[in-house]
Parts: C-alpha cells; structure tokens; sequence
C-alpha cells in the first residue's frame, strides 16, 4: 500500500502513518518500494511493503507419515522446507525429537542475514494442551502424555517462544487465513491423513474449547457397530473415512507404505476399478453423514476438505450432496459450500507458522531495532 492509503486504512494522519512506517522499516520489517503510478496523474507515491526476509519462524509439522520443518516469513512465505518421510518403527518419542533437532539445525542455517527469528510453531497430530505443547493423546503417533514442548525447548537449546497446536487446527488457521476459507467467518476444516482431525472456526475465531482440544471430530462415533478406533471406542467417525478405512473397504493392506496404498485406491476410484469403486463411495457416505452433524452443530458457510478427502471429494461430491439433503435442515443447506483445499499438503506447517507469528503480527516491536537496515526495490 502507498503511504496515504496505510493512512486512510489506519484513520491516521500523515505524519502518524510516517512514524509507522518509519518504525516497521528500523525492524526490517517493511521496505519502501519504487514509487508506483496507481492510475491517477500526479506524484505517484511510495509503496510500503512487508519484507519477506524481516521476520521469519521456523515452523515444525510431527505427522505420522513424514516430519517436515520449514523457515516461513510473513505472508507464508517459505524460504526454506525440509519434508521427510517416517517409517512405523521411527515413531518413538525420543527418535521424533532427535529427527526434529536435526533439521530444525539444517532449515536454520537459511535464515537470511539481518532476518529475526521470531519463533518455533510446532503442528502435532495429536490432542495437545496449547499452553505448553503437552500432548495428552496422539493415537496414530502411539504418544500418551508426552511433554513436546518441554521436550522441544530443552533439546534445541533455542531462546525463542516456541507454540503447539494440533494440525487440524493450524491447517484451519492456514486455510482460513490465505487458503479455501480466506474470508470465511463460519469454517469447518476436515483433514485426514491416517486418523481424521476437524479445526473450526465459529464468528471468525477458532473453536478451541474448555480443555483447549476442541475439533476431535475424528472421534466422533458414527458407526455403533463398526470397528475399533486406535482411542479404544468403537466406530469412530475416522474408522470410516481415513485412509485406513479406504484401504479396508478396497479389501487392500497398508504394505508398507500407507500413503502410497491410499493414493493407488483414490487412483483405482478414478478409473472406475469396481472394488476402489465401491470403497471411495462408501467413505464418501460416511464423510456426508459426519458432515451432516457438524454442518447441523456450527452451521458453518464452508467445509474445506484437507489431505486425503481433498483427492477424494471429486469422487464423491454427487454422494455428498444427497446427505447433505437428507441429513441437513434447508437454511443450514442453502448457505453452505464444500470444496477441497488450497493449501495441499502444507497446510498444517503454514498454520504452524501463522502461530508463531502471531505475537509479532500483534506487536510489531518485540523485533529489535535492526543497526543495519536494507531497502530494496
Ligand atoms: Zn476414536
């Protein structure tokens, strides 16, 4: 934005919006670009900019196919990204904090030079306390009462704030923020890819609950009698439609490679192979069936589909819809979209580095004063 429309957007005046400008850019954290002509004659005016190297976080995303640690600066801008792929028996406590120090050291070694690190957002596939990045619960990580925040901080000796959130959350957060949901104040987010999570956001902001662990759609019973959920219920709603549940219903096993056995499913589907067929249906009537209840709870303006349901929705969309229409009252219906997401598989580290960001985008000056400021076109 030009100086004069930051001044006009703020409701300040002239020299109030200089001394701004002037604050963000002593942090790096703004630059004042060439003038640009903005269609009107006249002195065309300066046009002030985020940095994309000011600020940057390291965001982290434990997921239980593969580790990714990524440097993002303002705008989810990725400046550097390191993804992995796990194997079952690499899942230990102790191996995932190893592998995360590891190449947290690596993605850090790209931060730019006169960029300040603002902090570690950490995206975890499990029920986790917000406060301190306790994971009560991860099912699919086989983690129960895990300290990863204490865990994390102590092991990267890093002075920063570090975050944690659950992915499902921070996936909502990245989509709502410049994905599917951009503009959405009523969104349900739904990801899966072994177990199933669900962010929400209800009037702009996320739900986030009594205990913090709100959105636990995953285990939601849908099927009294279904199978056993790795909780310990029965007929948990991710029973029915993770990649788990698509690969039981193809009648195929996991191998050993999960992911890449539920890609060939989705692929079978789309040729029209009869018993991949069958199998995307089926988790495509428990998706709507799911999607009804909650759609019946928040009433939200869209569902954004994440992960695995992304590549599964086109198969579906038609089932979908007939649940939605037998299960959903019409002024719920009418104002209702579904669509898949935007961000593809990094919305979870996105989301995670929206919340490490989150401070500074609160209070710009928690970033030093820079003694070497750069301007760039
Ligand atoms: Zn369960």
């Amino acid at each position: 934005m030009s100086r004069s429309e930051l001044g006009a957007a703020l409701g300040v005046t002239r020299s109030t919006t200089g001394l701004l400008v002037a604050a963000l850019a002593a942090r790096n954290l703004v630059v004042e670009g060439e003038a640009a002509r903005l269609g009107s004659p006249g002195r065309p005016s300066q046009v002030v900019r985020p940095n994309p190297d000011g600020v940057a976080v390291i965001s982290v995303e434990i997921a239980v196919t593969s580790l990714a640690v990524g440097l993002v600066g303002v705008g989810g801008h990725i400046l550097q990204l390191v993804r992995t792929e796990r194997e079952p028996k690499g899942l230990s406590v102790k191996r995932t904090i190893d592998d995360v120090a590891q190449l947290v050291e690596s993605v850090r070694a790209w931060l730019p030079p006169g960029c300040w690190l603002a902090g570690l957002g950490v995206a975890i596939y499990g029920v986790v306390r917000r406060a301190d990045g306790f994971v009560h619960f991860a099912p699919n990580l086989g983690w129960h009462d895990v300290p990863v925040g204490k865990l994390l901080v102590e092991r990267l000796r890093l002075s920063i704030p570090v975050a944690i959130a659950n992915d499902a959350d921070l996936g909502a957060l990245a989509e709502h923020t410049r994905g599917a949901g951009v503009g959405m104040d009523h969104l349900v987010y739904l990801s899966s890819e072994v177990g199933v999570g669900g962010g929400l956001i209800v009037d702009g902001r996320p739900l986030v609950g009594a205990a913090g662990c709100a959105g636990e759609v995953g285990h939601i019973q849908v099927n009294p009698a279904g199978v056993r959920c790795r909780c310990g219920a029965i007929g948990c709603w991710e029973t029915e439609i993770g990649g788990a549940a698509l690969l039981r219903h193809a009648g195929r096993s996991a191998g050993s490679d999960s992911v890449a056995a539920v890609a060939r499913v989705l692929d079978d589907a789309v040729r029209g192979e009869p018993t991949a067929k069958a199998a995307a249906d089926t988790v495509g009537h428990w998706l709507g069936l799911g999607i009804a209840g909650l759609v019946n709870t928040v009433n939200p303006r869209r569902v954004v589909l994440g992960g695995i349901l992304a590549s599964l929705y086109p198969l579906v969309a038609e089932i979908i819809d007939a649940e939605m229409r037998l299960r959903v009252t019409a002024p719920a219906r009418e104002v209702l979209d579904i669509r898949p997401a935007e961000l593809g598989p990094e919305a979870a580290l996105l989301g995670a580095a929206e919340l490490a960001l989150a401070p500074v985008l609160d209070d710009p000056t928690l970033v030093p004063v820079q003694l070497t400021q750069r301007r760039s076109a």
